[in-house]
């Protein structure tokens, strides 16, 4: 059997809980950074006719620009 102090054991386990917390919220930061980035790219537009860039998140397809009223589509 191993022997510790107190002191030493409270501080190894202060040490590996820390770690843990630190690589969980680093690998769930990581999933959470890419979700956001997809969404947001797929909501975002360009006008083939004025060039204006404008951001719609209620359409998927067809989205009408604010800039000068033509529509555009998605592809
Ligand atoms: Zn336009």
């Amino acid at each position: 059997m191993i022997r510790l102090e107190l002191a030493t054991a409270v501080a190894i386990y202060t040490f590996v809980t820390v770690i843990g917390v630190l690589l969980l919220w680093i690998t769930l930061g990581r999933e959470k950074k890419i979700t956001q980035y997809t969404s947001w790219k797929k909501h975002i537009w360009q006008c083939a006719i004025c060039t204006h860039t404008y951001v719609d998140s209620r359409h998927e397809v067809i989205s009408r620009c604010p800039q000068c009223g033509s529509y555009n589509k998605r592809g």
